[in-house]
């Protein structure tokens, strides 16, 4: 055998042995520039926050963030808290705009309650920024409410999804005409295993679950399709989320664009994917100490807008449950999404301009 060959033989041999893979990117690392108060429960307490942007005034938007533990923060965009509404234990909020409660376009936000079974039912007061208590909670039968998001389509009916670890997701369709809230069941899927985290693109007519274990999948919103769900997003070997599956949101870059951004819990990023399905995979994050806030690490849940919310967030707010917070209670981490779309080579997109206002959400 020539020296050459046996050389040629020990490098197949080494390459059968270390099959060449492509080498992921390192996390793009990206710096908060505020955090909320902590909650005032100690341990795993803080889960899931939504935005409202003020339609009035954005820079007096709000963060709507869960105690699991007891109740709904209200937060300013410094941080500080504005409101603790104390209604048992709500895992996941989401909220939307236009809805019609008593011939009145008003916000709803809701909230899965895991102690009643039972969605709770708040709106906010545009001039005063204020949330309030609605009446009629939704009972739903799932067996605990867990993951929660809220949707609307394109006949303008707004939805509330919720889920249960067993993996019964349930949407229910939701009518204010009477002037309190009533839900009727539209349709029921059911994934393998444990899901949460869930986020609808009202838009483009898409609703994403997260299985914790095996990532987010994609099925149609309209509760009359027959399609089966699709994994988007893998969770493990082959994908780019480390278990568990936890947060989901979409950043609406405006003409249709924008993002999938999922927590990857397993490995403290956040995965970032094309809006447009397939989803294919843009890269991924993570949000790191800056010299005033401390990073994020096993993040819950997570919430973004591409919508100007004002001086300190001309490009949009991204914010983030933060699992660790040195020491103190867990609280939520502000992230303007300028800060994430630098990170990134070419740069994510941003809404044109910022500052017009959005579709309703
Ligand atoms: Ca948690
Ligand atoms: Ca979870
Ligand atoms: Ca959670
Ligand atoms: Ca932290």
């Amino acid at each position: 055998m020539s020296r050459l060959l046996a050389l040629s033989l020990i490098a197949l041999a080494a390459a059968a042995v270390a099959p060449a893979r492509p080498r992921a990117a390192p996390p793009a690392k990206v710096l908060p520039t505020a955090e909320t108060d902590p909650v005032a429960d100690e341990g795993d307490a803080a889960d899931d926050p939504a935005i409202w942007v003020n339609p009035i005034d954005p820079a007096r938007s709000r963060i709507l963030g869960t105690n699991k533990k007891g109740g709904l923060c209200v937060y300013d965009l410094d941080g500080q808290l504005r409101q603790t509404l104390s209604v048992g234990k709500v895992n996941n909020v989401d909220l939307r705009t236009g809805f019609m409660l008593g011939g009145h376009a008003t916000t709803l936000v809701g909230a899965g309650r895991r102690d009643d079974g039972s969605i709770h039912f708040w709106t906010i007061d545009d001039k005063t920024a204020t949330v309030r208590d609605l009446p009629g909670e939704l009972r739903v039968t799932v067996k605990e409410p867990y993951g929660f998001c809220m949707a609307r389509d394109k006949a303008g009916r707004t939805y509330a999804l919720v889920n249960d670890k067993s993996g019964l997701v349930q949407q229910w369709s939701l009518d204010g005409s009477g002037g309190t809230i009533t839900g009727t069941l539209a349709r029921e899927l059911r994934l393998p295993s444990q899901v949460e985290g869930m986020a609808a693109d009202d838009e483009l007519g898409w609703l994403y679950i997260g299985e914790e274990k095996a990532g987010v999948h994609r099925v149609a919103l309209d509760p009359a399709s027959k399609a089966p769900p699709v994994l988007a997003a893998p969770a493990g070997a082959g994908g780019h989320i480390t278990p568990d599956t936890e947060g989901v949101a979409i950043f609406d870059a405006g003409d249709g664009t924008g993002y999938l951004i999922v927590s990857s819990q397993g490995d403290s990023t956040f995965a970032v994917y094309d809006r447009v399905p397939p989803n294919a995979y843009v890269g991924s994050f993570q949000i790191g100490d800056s010299p005033s806030v401390d990073g994020c690490s096993h993040t819950d849940g997570i919430d973004v807008t591409g919508l100007s919310l004002g001086a300190a967030y001309p490009r949009g707010l991204l914010v983030a449950q933060d699992g660790e917070n040195g020491g103190a209670s867990q609280n939520f981490k502000l992230v303007p999404w300028e800060n994430v779309t630098k990170a990134f080579r070419p740069p994510l997109r941003a809404r044109a301009g910022g500052a017009e206002k959005g579709p309703a959400r």
